[in-house]
This record gives structure tokens, sequence and C-alpha cells, in this order.
């Protein structure tokens, strides 16, 4: 139906968020399954950034339609919000959290002896004693012992969206809310910096065509493996991929027709990995640092350095407040690894090999366009 009435059907998140100042702006983000999408649409800005808020629109899916004004305005269709459990505490996610007082099903979660759900991360500390999600006694020694998880790693927790405390008073505005930036972002351990701007809405549309992300619990088959996953919509696209990836161009070129400010693209990556295997970058409620960069970006009062691949905040450019995070730390989820980014161009290949049939030709044209500059 998008696709047929010039509008987009979206696998994204929708939120506001309002700047110290008081300037609202709205981004709708495109994560694969249990990639954060949830858990963006609800951050809490860490308290050196308090004067930010951002407010929740929708988690998962935005309809997209152009108005009149040559803005692109987007609705959340869906009437609750659906998270992954596991890893979900009042410390990485305090809005899910209140959001699950009452009214909610739970599935493969474990039950404590009062009643309650537990799952791997709620809490520092286990309870005593649960029965797991497939119904057996489960103890930390037991668990210690088998290996055993309380929850499924995939159990997920649905509930009303009005129950959230940091819905945005628009969330059910028919008119929707207009659109400033799109941003797309996958797990990856290496190869993609944590933030990277597109020059223009064809390198955006690259960019999450040939989205990438190591596979988790949320998908079937092998985990820790590079999954092509386009605009996060491989579970979701109803027709021809690649003729989805025309329908975006197509989108681009009717608003610059109109004349009107286009949202910029962005790709980010919360999941680059130190050589401890462990996570570099903090997340959560520190990704407000990312998105304040982007909306200086929009505004064109915060600088970027360009790269094979688009543009990239330098260590300067973003405000760490109370953070504390490395130059040193930085460099390890912003560098850009020339071989890694052949091997990265060479696995985009073998994806648009496999959705040739209708690839638009704007798509290896920004390819070749990063093979220049990579090799320069
Ligand atoms: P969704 O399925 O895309 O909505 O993803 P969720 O927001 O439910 O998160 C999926 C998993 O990713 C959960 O285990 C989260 O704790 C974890 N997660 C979300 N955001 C971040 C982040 O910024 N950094 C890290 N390391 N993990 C995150
Ligand atoms: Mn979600």
């Amino acid at each position: 139906m998008g696709r047929d009435e010039g509008w987009l059907a979206e696998h994204m998140l929708i939120l506001g968020v309002t700047s110290p100042q008081g300037r609202k702006y709205h981004v709708a983000a495109a994560f694969p399954s249990a990639c954060g999408k949830t858990n963006f649409a609800m951050l809490i800005p860490p308290s050196d950034l308090n004067g930010w808020k951002v407010t929740t629109i929708g988690d998962d899916i935005a309809w997209i339609k152009p108005g009149r004004d040559g803005r692109l305005y987007a609705i959340n269709p869906e009437a609750g919000y659906f998270g992954v459990a596991p890893g979900t505490s009042e410390k990485t996610n305090f809005n899910a959290m209140a959001t699950l007082k009452e009214n909610v099903i739970f599935t493969n979660v474990a039950l404590t002896d009062d009643g309650d759900v537990w799952w791997e991360g709620m809490t520092d500390t286990p309870p005593a004693h649960l029965i797991d999600w497939q119904g057996r006694d489960w103890t930390p020694e037991i668990a210690k012992e088998k290996g055993t998880k309380a929850a499924h790693p995939n159990a997920r927790f649905t509930a009303p969206a009005s129950q959230c405390p940091s819905i945005d008073a628009d969330w059910e505005n028919p008119a929707g809310v207009p659109i400033d930036a799109f941003i797309f972002g996958g797990r990856r351990s290496n190869t993609v910096p944590l933030v990277t701007e597109a020059r223009d809405w064809k390198e955006g549309v690259y960019m999450a065509a040939t989205m990438g992300s190591e596979t988790t619990a949320a998908t079937a088959g092998q985990q820790g493996v590079v999954r092509r996953d386009p605009f996060a919509m491989l579970p979701f696209c109803g027709y021809n991929m690649a003729d989805y990836f025309g329908h975006w161009l197509k989108m681009g070129e009717k608003l610059e027709a109109m004349n009107a400010k286009s949202p910029k693209f962005f790709c980010v990556n919360w999941f680059r990995k130190g050589d401890d295997g462990k996570f570099v970058w903090p997340g959560f409620g520190e990704n407000m640092r990312v998105l304040n960069w982007m909306i200086g970006r929009i505004e064109g009062t915060a600088n970027g350095e360009e790269h094979a691949f688009g543009i990239s905040p330098r260590y300067e450019d973003i405000d760490w407040g109370a953070l504390g995070f490395t130059r040193e730390q930085f460099e390890q989820v912003i560098s850009v690894n020339d071989g890694l980014w052949r091997d990265e161009l060479s696995l985009h290949d073998e994806s648009f090999e496999k959705l040739r049939q209708g690839l638009p030709g704007a798509l290896p044209e920004a390819k070749a366009d990063m093979e220049k500059r990579l090799a320069a």
C-alpha cells in the first residue's frame, strides 16, 4: 500500500527530542530486532545532559507520509510496546520497567515464588529460586552448573503504550510528527563507526540498504554472524527488496522537487567491541550524546570529518560531559579501517548480487564513489 500510494511503511521507532532551548525534533530509527529500538525510543539522557528530553511516539513501526509542506510526517500505528525482556532493568530502560507495572503479557520469562516475573539482567542478584521459562526449577546454582537461563533470551513483554511515562503528547496525533532524521544501525562488533552521517539522500539509502547486523536470539539460525538486513525490513518487506530501495529513492526525488528540508540520514553502531570482547560504548542513556551531535549537524552547528563511508564526529565534536570517555576509547568505536571496509564493500556486492533484479543503478554508483574515496 505504501509503495502504491506513495508513502513509507517502516520498521522504525519514532522519538521526540527537545533541546535545553525548547526546540523539538523528531527522529525515526530502524534497527533490526533486538538491536535497541525500544531502549532508544525511551532514552533517559544522562544527568549532565538533563536539559534534554526524549519523548516516545513509537518503538517499532512508523508510517510516514509527505505533507503538503514537503516534510515527512510519521505516525505510530501501534497501541502498545513489545520488548525483549532479558537485559531490561530499571538501570538500562527505566521507562520500559515503569510501563510494565500492570496490564502486561509476558512470554517465556521466569516466575518467582511470589508470583512475579524475572529475567536475566532485571536485577544484579537473581532470586534464590525460580520456575524457569520451561517450567523447571531454577536456582543460581543450577544456572552455574548447567548454564541454563531462567528466561529465554528472546523472552518478551507487551504493554499498552499509554502506560509509558515518556509517552509523547502527540503519540496519537493523526497528522503525525515531522521527521528531522532517519537513523539506521545494527550490531557490529567492528567495522561500522559509532555514528556516520550520509552526505545526501542517495548515500543514506545506500547505508540503509547495506545495513548488516550480527544475529541474536531474535533471529533464526546461527548466532553472531553478520546478516544483511536492509532497512531492518528483512522480516517485513512485502515485495521485491530492490523495488523497495527504488521506492525510497523516488521518495527522495519527490521531496527534492518540493524544495523542502529533507531529513538527514545517519548510521549508528552501539556495539563495537574491544579486544576483551566487551562493548566499548556504554550505550543506553549515553546515546543521547550521539543524538546531540546529530541535532547539531541538522542545525549546522556541529562539526565532523569526512571519510570513505560518510561524515563522523571527531573526539572534540561530542559533548562528553561527565562521561569520562577517553580519546582512545573513542578511537575504538569511531575508527574506519581501510582493510575492514574493503571486505565490507565486497560483502555489499554479494548482497546486491542477491537483489540484482530491479536493483536501482544509484546503489552501485554510491558504492563506486566509496571505493574511489577508499582508494584515495
Ligand atoms: P528492539 O527489539 O530493537 O526494540 O531492542 P530492545 O530495545 O528491546 O533491546 C534489545 C537488546 O539490546 C536488550 O538486551 C537491550 O538491553 C540491548 N540494548 C539496547 N540498547 C543498547 C545499547 O545502547 N547498548 C547495548 N550494549 N545494548 C543495548
Ligand atoms: Mn522493541
